[in-house]
């Protein structure tokens, strides 16, 4: 059997599943495994087989590449709340870090030499400068991007011992959603600021707690930079192509370059839905840096990359009509196994 399949795991969750249905719409096989502790299999369509399982479990894996004829993968699957992570780092060392080991082992053993990792912009950590180049400093402030930093330790590691050609996708802020509403974010529970602004404005959450207005920024709020998980999985797909030609990318911003604090997100969710979000003033969140805004020139230059949906009105209504109570997904009745 040719290996052209993409194995995505987290492709239940939210950029994966986005990514695996952006794939699939570009013509590519796609088999995703995923633990559903995050994702929900309701996410994918039904033409993508789910294998729903562990990634450190390598007999599992191993299975999986040789049945579905498997010739890269996409990793997604990990923790990813920084809050959490500073309060259970062994969970997020356990699974961003040695079961992902073991996924890559598993690749190697099975010849697969194409790796896209999700990683992120908390490897910067408090970055000196915004806008922040791939080649600024990489010191992580907590520990979920201590894990993202060294499984790109690892991934370089493997290229030099056994030829790997990778990709870290580092995310600043993944949000919107698929413009039809049949995908969104769903993360149990939902930590991010779109999804539960959103909420607090449709009533369907307390209002919304910003962490913190005593921030060295304009308004006291954090400033992040928002990108849409449809321009995530285009940027993948760029790289993918790369990689399959034998190029390694390394680490690659993806963000829009332009910033916006929780107060801006705040006011354009509000417009978006036609009414004000209601909010309370609350005290920072730990691990929360004041600023991170990409500059996102090596992907537009590498991977001819350009933003399409990552207008922040765009992302807000994308995700909201994603979010609206008679939109919403229905929980599968039954997991498709394979
Ligand atoms: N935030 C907030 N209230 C919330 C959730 C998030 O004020 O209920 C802030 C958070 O402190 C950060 C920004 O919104 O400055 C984006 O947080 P999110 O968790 O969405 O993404 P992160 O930047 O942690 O990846």
């Amino acid at each position: 059997m040719p290996r052209t399949t993409i194995l995505v795991t987290g492709g239940a969750g939210f950029v994966g599943s986005h990514f695996a249905r952006a794939a699939m719409d570009a013509g590519r096989q796609v088999v995703v495994l995923d633990d559903l502790s995050g994702g929900a299999s309701s996410s994918l369509p039904s033409s993508i087989p789910l294998i729903v399982g562990d990634i450190g479990d390598v007999q599992t894996v191993k299975k999986v590449c040789a049945t579905h004829g498997v010739g890269a993968v996409a990793h997604f699957a990990g923790k990813i709340q920084v809050g959490e992570s500073v309060r259970h780092p062994d969970v997020y060392f356990d699974i961003n870090m040695v079961r992902s080991l073991a996924l890559l082992g598993a690749l190697r053993d099975e010849g697969i030499t194409a790796c896209l990792f999700s990683s992120s912009a908390a490897v910067y950590g408090n970055p000196q400068h915004v806008p922040i180049p791939e080649t600024a400093q990489c010191k992580p402030v907590n520990a979920y991007g201590a894990t993202k930093l060294a499984f790109e330790y690892a991934l370089e590691a493997w290229e030099h011992a056994y030829g790997l050609h990778w990709a870290a996708l580092r995310y600043f802020n993944a949000a919107g959603a698929h413009p039809e509403g049949a995908m969104r974010e769903c993360h149990e529970p939902e930590t991010h600021l779109i999804p539960l602004a959103i909420d607090a404005g449709l009533g369907s959450r307390p209002p919304l707690t910003v962490f913190g207005d005593d921030y060295d920024t304009p308004d006291g709020t954090c400033v992040r930079d928002y990108i849409h998980v449809l321009d995530l999985a285009s940027a993948h797909l760029g790289a993918l192509a790369l990689l399959e030609q034998g190029t390694t990318v390394g680490p690659i911003n993806l963000g829009t370059g332009r910033g916006y604090s929780v107060r801006e997100v705040i006011e354009t969710t509000g417009k978006v839905l036609g009414r004000a979000v209601p909010y309370v003033m609350g005290p920072r969140r730990a691990g929360d840096p004041p600023k991170l805004v990409a500059d996102p020139s090596r992907a537009r230059e590498l991977l001819s990359w350009r933003t399409e949906r990552s207008e922040l009105t765009t992302i807000v209504e994308d995700a909201a009509r994603s979010r609206q109570p008679s939109d919403r997904p229905k929980t599968a009745e039954s997991v498709h196994r394979h």
